[in-house]
């Protein structure tokens, strides 16, 4: 079998998406080949579908923070000496002794500066604008011997996939048919508020508990006087995140190993226990703003913000009046209606059992008990009736690697070492497509 290939696009190693966790890939790439004299620019390609790196570009609101430790960057955990730590890009900004005086930990806006700050030393790695439509399969003798990774005007081909392409926006079914311009997720937020031009809607409806949730109303709130939100929560409304050192340890990687180890049962229990650390909470800081919101308000006999707690979604329904609302109590029943002009869904994010871009895959696919991913303690995704072909998943396993493998910074550098030196460890001879 010839092994050479003739297509101008084949890619070594193709990963989708570049944000943290793809950068974090990148990374290492670059610090590996830089080690060994080259650059490891034609052998790795991220494909990005939006125009530059931005972190949560939409949810970039004033007076927001990160909620991770700073040495939890892109590479500190696996390599304190990267050039693209938190802390070289404070030293290059000259900002390194001012922000050691901070007192707080870096905001949404700075973290954000970091990445992108990262991903213009690793331009050279990245294709934006691409984004990922389809994943086909190339398929010879039975085998899935590569992949067809098409977007609009481009084609690549490859045989490593690394899918960082990061979790979905969760958008309850209830709400879809309405979705657009005044009912949108949460990480569509600033783009749908430029989009009003200075006429933002008055009466609005935000779902969820978390912090996008918490964050979008803040900013509402702070927009103009006259904005009214109604908060609707499943629970009793807003609960502080789960902060304290015990349960956080379950960020650590040893974490990810134990969690492995569990049956799905256990994965389940285990996952109830700290999920607390990561979901359905706001900050302290967040809870006292929205608190002091409403009690500074009934001083002067005004309500900007109402909490609609204990409340599940019965109907919605447009009419010429606005969004036509109504919450039933879950416990005594009673129902509750609302007109608002507009909702924003802080409804959180998901991850599939199957990632969207790999259905087509379907086939080659070896399924876990509950229909999900088989992944191995690398990212692996196995794979059956292939020829020395490899799919990893980067940010997206954290029904079978834990809390610490989803929506969250702790793992990304970790687990982009781990990827790399798995890809390093397997040899696959590039195969000819032109047979
Ligand atoms: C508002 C907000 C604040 C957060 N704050 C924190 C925090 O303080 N600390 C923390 O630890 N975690 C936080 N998180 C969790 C967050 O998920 C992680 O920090 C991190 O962003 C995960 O990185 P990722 O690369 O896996 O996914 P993402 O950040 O979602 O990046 C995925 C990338 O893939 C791209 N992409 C998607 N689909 C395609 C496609 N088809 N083709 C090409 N490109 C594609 C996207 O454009 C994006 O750039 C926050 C999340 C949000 C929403």
């Amino acid at each position: 079998m010839n092994h050479a290939t003739t297509s101008s696009h084949y890619i070594d190693t193709l990963c989708i998406g570049f944000g943290p966790a793809g950068l974090a890939l990148a990374c290492v790439y670059d610090e590996e080949f830089t080690a060994q004299g080259g650059t490891g620019s034609s052998s790795f390609l991220a494909l990005e579908k939006a125009a530059s790196c931005a972190w949560h570009p939409n949810l970039l609101l004033r007076n927001t923070d990160i909620n991770h430790h700073v040495y939890r960057d892109l590479v500190t955990p696996r390599n304190p000496q990267s050039p693209y730590s938190f802390a070289m890009y404070l030293k290059e900004k000259n900002r390194l002794f001012k922000f050691g005086l901070l007192g707080r930990p870096a905001s949404r806006f700075e973290w954000s500066d970091y990445m992108t700050w990262v991903a213009g030393k690793l331009k050279g790695y990245v294709r934006y604008d691409h984004a990922v439509q389809a994943i086909e399969p190339i398929v010879q003798d039975g085998q899935l011997s590569g992949f067809r990774v098409q977007g609009d005007g481009f084609t690549y081909e490859s045989r490593k996939l690394i899918l960082s392409n990061g979790s979905s926006p969760n958008v309850p079914a209830v709400f879809r048919e309405h979705m657009g311009s005044y009912v949108f997720h949460a990480s569509e937020y600033l783009d749908r508020l430029k989009a009003f031009n200075g006429d933002i809607p008055k009466r609005w409806l935000v779902l969820g508990s978390g912090q996008s949730a918490g964050e979008v109303i803040a900013d509402l709130i702070a927009k103009k006087d006259d904005i009214h939100v109604v908060s609707v929560h499943r629970s009793i409304g807003f609960k502080v995140a789960q902060l304290g050192q015990f349960p956080n340890l379950v960020f650590l990687p040893e974490n990810i190993e134990y969690f492995k180890g569990l049956d799905s049962e256990g994965r389940d229990r285990f996952f109830n226990h700290v999920k607390s650390t990561n979901y359905s909470g706001i900050d302290v800081d967040e809870s006292q703003h929205l608190y002091s919101v409403i009690y500074e308000d009934e001083i002067v006999g005004r309500e900007r913000l109402k909490m609609a707690v204990n409340s599940e979604l019965l109907t919605l329904v447009r009419t010429d009046e606005g969004y036509h609302v109504t919450l039933r109590d879950s416990f005594t029943g009673a129902l509750s209606e609302y007109v608002v002009d507009a909702i924003a869904l802080g409804t959180g994010y998901q991850q599939p059992m199957v990632p969207g871009l790999l259905k087509p895959l379907e086939d080659f696919l070896v399924k876990d008990a509950q229909g999900g991913l088989q992944v191995d303690g690398q990212y692996q995704v196995a794979l059956r009736n292939s020829d020395g072909v490899q799919i990893y998943v980067n940010g997206l396993s954290e029904r079978t690697h834990g809390i610490s493998d989803g929506q969250s910074f702790s793992a990304v550098a970790f687990r982009a070492g781990v990827i790399f030196e798995s890809l390093q460890a397997s040899v696959v001879v590039p195969f000819d497509y032109s047979i």
